[in-house]
């Protein structure tokens, strides 16, 4: 395994760096305070072609593969969760990876370019991290499914112009794409989350809601597979976001310790700090060769869940950690909401829920390493 990242992923990381500093930093703090969307920003980075990391070429992307976008969510990461807007990627890779070549061509340059923007919606008021419990169905009638049911918690569903679906049919979990406008599809409220709120949080409603079965993701009952391989990736997406905002809130805080003065000495002096940014350092590299291997099995090979899994986990633990730790090293200065401190804090907590919670993460480890609990 090569540890060092290629000509072409420096210079489009360090290109995404400097659009992000230059504009996305300056507007965060608006549109994380009101929760919305900052659509004309967005689409100008999609037009510079930031979105299309992983995409092939072929598809109007990068060709960068999942490290491109790990990278790309690392360098959004420093703003927080809510800047990544994963839903058109996890969109963007469940076509390629499943869709039919029309769907393909219809959708994929557009969700690179930025034209397109897209969500995901799995999670309802009574069900997040198990499938059994899914109350939305999906009745076929002639060239159409129905759809029926309401879905929650979900990031961009009032912005997106697609939103990927999973409800149950005849056959099993399926996955729909259905395009915005569509009668029988409405927002029923706007909710005021704690994290990642410039990606605007709703719950959303399907009462008869139309779909062509040519926007069925893979086959009808395949639903689990798209689900598998689209969280895999994108939950690499997930650990780089953490990674970025770990970078951030470290980068901060040992900045400030070896300028502020305490007394005769300065904070980087006093050896508790230095350990416990030795320690936050470790552990950072750590989740940093954790998430490029799985980053790396993720395009080399298919069974990447276990690895996928503890990528997110346990950049998950770090970051939360790092953010604690670098608002205690600050010191009152980290307890202003004009620091990004807070927004770090709010949208650490916040991803550490969404697309999987730790303790899932840790079933599919276990399981991976155990087999699934059963009677003795
Ligand atoms: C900020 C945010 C954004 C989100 N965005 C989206 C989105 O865009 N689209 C979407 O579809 N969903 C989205 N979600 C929903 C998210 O995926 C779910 O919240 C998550 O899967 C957990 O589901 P739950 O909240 O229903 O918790 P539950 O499943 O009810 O779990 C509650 C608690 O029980 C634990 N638990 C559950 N099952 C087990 C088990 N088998 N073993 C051990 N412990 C268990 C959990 O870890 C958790 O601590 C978002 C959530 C948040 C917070």
């Amino acid at each position: 395994m090569d540890f060092k990242y290629g000509p072409d992923l420096i210079v489009f990381q360090e290109r995404a760096r400097c659009f992000i500093r230059k504009h996305m930093e300056p507007e965060i703090d608006y549109y994380d305070q009101k929760s919305l969307f900052p659509r004309d920003t967005f689409q100008k980075f999609g037009s510079e072609g930031f979105l299309g990391a992983a995409v092939p070429k072929q598809y109007g992307g990068q060709g960068l593969g999942t490290i491109g976008y790990c990278l790309l969510c690392e360098e959004l990461g420093r703003l927080g969760a809510g800047a990544i807007h994963n839903g058109i990627f996890q969109t963007q890779k469940m076509i390629l990876e499943y869709g039919t070549e029309a769907l393909k061509q219809r959708f994929v340059p557009g969700l690179c370019s930025g034209s397109i923007h897209a969500a995901t919606a799995i999670s309802e008021p009574d069900m997040g991290s198990s499938f059994a419990r899914m109350k939305t169905i999906a009745k076929r009638d002639g060239n159409f499914f129905i759809l029926s049911g309401v879905k929650a918690h979900i990031n961009d569903a009032a912005e997106a112009d697609l939103i990927n679906v999973f409800a149950k049919t005849d056959l099993g979990l399926t996955v729909f794409l259905v395009e915005k406008g569509l009668p029988g599809f409405k927002i029923k409220e706007k909710l005021d989350p704690m994290g990642l709120r410039s990606s605007p949080i709703y719950t959303l409603e399907f009462d008869d809601c139309r779909v062509p079965d040519t926007h069925v993701v893979g086959e009808e009952g395949r639903g689990l597979s798209v689900f598998v391989a689209t969280f895999n990736f994108s939950r690499l997406g997930n650990a780089s976001t953490f990674i970025g905002m770990a970078r951030e809130a470290l980068e901060r805080a040992i900045n400030f310790a070896k300028e502020r003065e305490v007394g005769p000495a300065r904070v980087s002096d006093f050896q508790g700090i230095r350990w416990m940014i030795a320690d936050l350092y470790t552990k950072l590299e750590a989740a940093v060769l954790l998430r490029d291997k799985a980053a790396h099995t993720e395009e080399t090979e298919r069974e990447v869940s276990a690895l996928s899994s503890m990528a997110k986990y346990y950049a998950g633990e770090t970051a939360v950690e790092t953010v604690m730790s670098a608002i205690r090293i600050v010191g009152s200065h980290g307890c202003y909401r004009d620091t990004p401190f807070e927004r770090l804090l709010r949208d650490v907590k916040a991803l550490e829920i969404a697309g999987g919670t730790p303790e899932i993460m840790k079933n599919i480890i276990a399981t991976s390493i155990l087999g699934k609990p059963g009677k003795a």
